[in-house]
């Protein structure tokens, strides 16, 4: 059986499910719904998306501006298994998907409580399989998932303070900001603590934010208390041996973001996504055994994708296994070259 997948949100996100999913034998893209007849609509239609109007009304809009609709998001709704939902947060279709009788999957905007179910392939697609209504965290937090629960896992983790350093937007964005300013969260902890909690309700994490004039990458700094006492070469050890984590290295020259993201253009991969979470293998420290300090950097436009492919798998019940899901996923997107 070949998946039917509908996506609802043709922008950052959006875009990179499709283009994923379009990537994998056994799913395909029946259609991507959009609510303005913009630049991305267009392209949407030049890839041989068949694209929708997210809102009825706005079929005449799409068609002033030239361009050909295939019907309206209920439409989409009704010919799809599955949508994933790459709209801004709180755009409300969850009545629609209800009605339509559809399964659905929300992106990091939207809370918790929207699905009561959090998804990260490593940590609990077993617990996801067969279900109806799921979210994939932010970016922030699958970064932080994606190295914190292989330690937890195989080290025990007692205690986390991550230090987030965010991004201000997106590259293709000239909204928002700060252009020349340090935006401290005030919130303690940030969302991002309880939301990393929404996959792993037992990690014990505390964690602090602030914004800054960059677009590529998000940096996260961390401390870790582990249970384990444990060495500098374990611990790149254990993220081995889990998917999605790329080691880069200050002694190379990656001393920054604009490496890394210069490492992921090298890497020749559709749109220089980098879907892996970037951990420098010599920023890593160990103090006193169980002490751990390290950096990663988080590509914010590409890390959720490989989780939304999976994710799919996993409530459609297409393969039950989760590492085997990933290790298709993986193989798929070009993931895991980077060790
Ligand atoms: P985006 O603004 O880049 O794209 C949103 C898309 O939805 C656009 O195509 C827009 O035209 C369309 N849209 C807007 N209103 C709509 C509506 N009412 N109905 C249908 N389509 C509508 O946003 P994004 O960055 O892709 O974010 C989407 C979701 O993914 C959010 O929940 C966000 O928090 C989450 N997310 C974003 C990032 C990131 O770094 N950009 C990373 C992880 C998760």
């Amino acid at each position: 059986m070949t998946a039917k997948i509908a996506i609802n949100g043709y922008g950052t996100i959006g875009k990179r499910v499709a283009d994923a999913v379009a990537a994998q034998d056994d799913m395909r893209v029946v259609g991507v719904a959009k609510a303005r007849p913009d630049f991305e609509a267009k392209m949407a239609i030049r890839k041989g998306f068949a694209l929708y109007a997210a809102n009825p009304d706005a079929g005449t809009k799409f068609e002033k501006a030239g361009v050909k609709v295939s019907g309206a998001l209920d439409d989409l709704a009704r010919a799809a298994d599955l949508v994933v939902d790459c709209t801004p947060e709180d755009s409300g279709y969850k009545p629609l998907y209800e009605k339509a009788g559809i399964k659905a999957i929300w992106q990091g905007g939207e809370e918790h409580s929207l699905t009561n179910l959090s998804f990260n392939a490593a940590a609990n697609y077993e617990e996801c399989l067969g279900a109806k209504f799921v979210r994939v965290p932010s970016c922030n937090t699958t970064g932080l998932i994606r190295t914190l629960y292989p330690l937890d896992d195989q080290l025990g983790v007692t205690d986390v303070l991550a230090v987030m350093v965010r991004r201000a937007t997106d590259p293709g964005d000239s909204k928002k900001g700060p252009i020349n300013a340090v935006e401290p969260e005030l919130e303690m902890p940030s969302h991002h603590g309880p939301d990393v909690q929404s996959v792993l309700p037992k990690l014990n994490i505390h964690t602090i934010a602030l914004k800054v004039p960059t677009t590529i990458m998000h940096v996260h700094a961390l401390a870790v208390d582990l249970k384990r006492a444990t060495t500098e070469d374990a611990v790149l050890d254990v993220w081995k041996r889990f998917p999605r984590v790329a080691f880069v290295s200050g002694a190379d020259g990656v001393r920054s973001t604009a490496q890394i993201m210069e490492l992921a253009r090298d890497l020749s991969r559709n749109r220089a996504d980098l879907y892996e979470i970037a951990v420098w293998r010599d920023g890593v420290h160990v103090t006193g055994g169980k002490r751990l300090f390290y950096f990663q950097a988080v590509h914010q436009e590409s890390d959720v994708v490989p989780e939304n492919i999976d994710a799919i798998r996993s409530m459609l019940e297409i393969q039950k296994d989760g590492r085997k899901s990933m290790e298709k996923t993986d193989q798929s997107l070009g993931i895991g070259i980077v060790k």
